[in-house]
């Protein structure tokens, strides 16, 4: 077993870890403030993290992580990224919050409104969560309409109306998918299979006339990472304009991650709204959500539609994600991330080619899902079987002994940075082969 350069202690148990945790599970359910971090997919310890530096996680044993998920997402610089720390550290010391409008709420409308196709006025939230909540309030006002349309497999953050699973049948009413929220407020959201014409069709010529809006994470990245077929997102374009219900991208993850434009430039697809979060904020939380101004004046004060927030456009959040931002421009970032991306592509093939069990490498730009399920990467969302999902926590696992911090679910997609260097890469790439073999002596 080759042992990584900063990671002395692979085998040992993460004392201090487990010592927090212990604590943590006393006064937060569950010892974590976000489910997936708590390691439920794959068992053990969560690593309390003390620190980030670039493309490394240091946990709370001192112990050094090659960093795949960047915090979710928001990190596509890496951790403490000179700019942005210097944004933050200096933009704290003239206060942390007004409840007044300031000049870096400006700054950073200007930079996203500028990027992204049809977006002439934003509004910044506190998450991605908020973000596609209010959006889609915005679309019922705006079309007048009730009805929200989503996708099985696709994530728009914890609003009650979104926390629903497809239901059995084809186009079908959405049951809810947490306990607590009542069935009454999903009754107006239906949920739809991925990459498939003939259900959206079916459900349009069925209610067209009450959909106030489409949402779809145009490249769906939390059920794995979900490629869709150009024809297929070009179909939702020309559907809800044919019925008059708006189209929502929710960028939240891919926006200024898989191009400045997010995927409405990548596709050519012009979304009504668009909603971000992650990068956008630099690390700090941040969402925000997006039009044309036709619609985006019907929010409050201008316009009857409600939405507010006490610490939205947070000065603090708005320099960091204004620093980010500024960095990823001027370093021509996509680029970068692109060949790096294919580079760890073409790295992996041989290791994934020898592999006795099914394992794919899903990708687009500079994120990607090691997909274990048997057959072709998936376009609509899969269930992956026991064994798939065993075959994961042993790879995980083995990755982190390693020195490699994967997302600890065999659902969730890795992210490369600006600070990930081909000498990363082909640490992930050897712990990786290793993680393999084994797993296929391990989990049979
Ligand atoms: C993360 C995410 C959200 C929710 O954002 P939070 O900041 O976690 O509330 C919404 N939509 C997508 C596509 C996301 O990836």
């Amino acid at each position: 077993m080759t042992r990584l350069k900063g990671n002395p202690l692979p085998a040992e148990a993460p004392t201090q870890s487990i010592a927090l945790f212990n604590r943590a599970l006393k006064v937060i359910p569950g010892g974590v403030n976000s489910p997936v971090r708590a390691f439920g997919a794959v068992g053990g310890t969560p690593r309390f993290i003390s620190r980030g530096a670039g493309a490394y996680l240091y946990d709370a044993d001192g112990r050094r992580y090659l960093d795949l998920v960047g915090s979710w997402g928001p990190l596509i610089l890496g951790h403490a990224h000179p700019e942005v720390v210097r944004a933050v550290v200096e933009v704290s010391q003239l206060g942390t919050t007004f409840g007044a409008p300031s000049w870096s709420e400006v700054e950073l409308a200007e930079r996203v409104t500028a990027s992204y196709p049809g977006l002439e006025q934003v509004r910044f939230v506190s998450s991605g969560t908020e973000a596609v909540m209010s959006a889609i309030r915005l679309a019922r006002a705006y079309t007048g309409r009730d009805l929200v349309v989503k996708f099985a497999g696709c994530y728009h953050g914890h609003a009650d109306h979104l926390l629903v699973s497809a239901g059995s049948g084809l186009a079908t009413f959405g049951k809810p998918s947490s306990a607590g929220v009542p069935a009454a407020f999903v009754e107006c959201t239906r949920v739809l299979p991925l990459d498939d014409e003939e259900a959206l069709e079916a459900l349009f010529a069925h209610e067209g006339a009450r959909i106030a809006a489409l949402i779809i994470e145009p490249a769906p990245a939390n059920h794995g990472l979900l490629l869709q077929r150009p024809e297929f997102l070009k179909k939702l374009r020309a559907i809800t304009r044919q019925h008059g219900a708006l189209l929502i991208f929710d960028e939240v993850i891919s926006g200024f991650r898989v191009a400045r434009g997010g995927m409405a430039e990548l596709t050519g697809i012009t979304p009504d709204l668009a909603t971000f979060g992650k990068i956008i904020g630099g690390g700090m939380p941040v969402g925000a959500f997006g039009g044309a101004r036709r619609i985006m004046s019907r929010l409050a004060p201008e316009g009857d539609t409600y939405q507010a927030g006490t610490l939205s456009g947070n000065p603090v959040a708005m320099s960091a994600g204004i620093a980010a931002l500024d960095v990823l421009v001027k370093q021509n970032a996509w680029a970068h991330l692109e060949a790096l991306g294919a580079a760890l592509e073409r790295m992996l093939q041989p290791v994934l080619a020898k592999s006795p069990f099914p394992v794919r490498f899903v990708r687009l730009g500079s994120m990607f899902w090691l997909a274990l399920n048997d057959g072709p990467a998936p376009r609509a969302a899969i269930t992956l079987t026991e064994l798939e999902s065993e075959r994961f926590a042993s790879i995980f696992h083995a990755m982190l002994a390693r020195g490699v911090y994967l997302p600890p679910s065999a659902y969730e997609v890795c992210f490369l940075s600006l600070a990930h260097t081909t000498a990363d890469l082909e640490q992930l790439v050897a712990a990786l082969g290793e993680s393999i073999e084994l797993t296929a002596r391990r989990v049979k």
